[in-house]
Order: C-alpha cells, then structure tokens, then sequence
C-alpha cells in the first residue's frame, strides 16, 4: 500500500519532511516539492514560468482542495 507519510529528504544533514506543495529547508533555504525534488531557487521562478513570485508562493497557502477547486 502507497504510505500516506511526507517524503523526507535529508539536507544540510538533517531530515527535511515535504508535506507541502513546496518545502523550505531552515538552514540552506533550498526549495523541495512535495516529492522532496530539488527547485529552482525563487529568483528563477518568474524567468521560468513568467508568473510572479507572489502568485507562485501563494500557492503554498492553499490546500490541495483549495487548489483543485480554483479552477
Ligand atoms: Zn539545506
């Protein structure tokens, strides 16, 4: 059966759980998705997809629910 825990990654030598959309590690500030996959630092976000910064990071406020009836 799938496991309904958090991915854990290890970073900086410490456990890092990713339960979230996205997941910041405390030390070195390096984002994980919920798949505990590395990305890219926030500075390239808006190069990347052309989406604001703030409109990418409000996504971390929403739940999967709220996500998925938004649209
Ligand atoms: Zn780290």
């Amino acid at each position: 059966m799938p496991s309904r825990e958090p991915k854990v990654i290890e970073c900086c030598g410490e456990e890092l759980p990713c339960p979230n959309f996205t997941n910041t590690c405390p030390h070195c500030s390096a984002d994980y998705n919920w798949a505990g996959q590395r990305l890219a630092p926030r500075s390239q976000w808006g190069e990347e997809t052309g989406e604001s910064v703030e409109e990418i990071l409000g996504i971390d406020d929403m739940s999967v629910d709220e996500l998925l009836k938004s649209d």
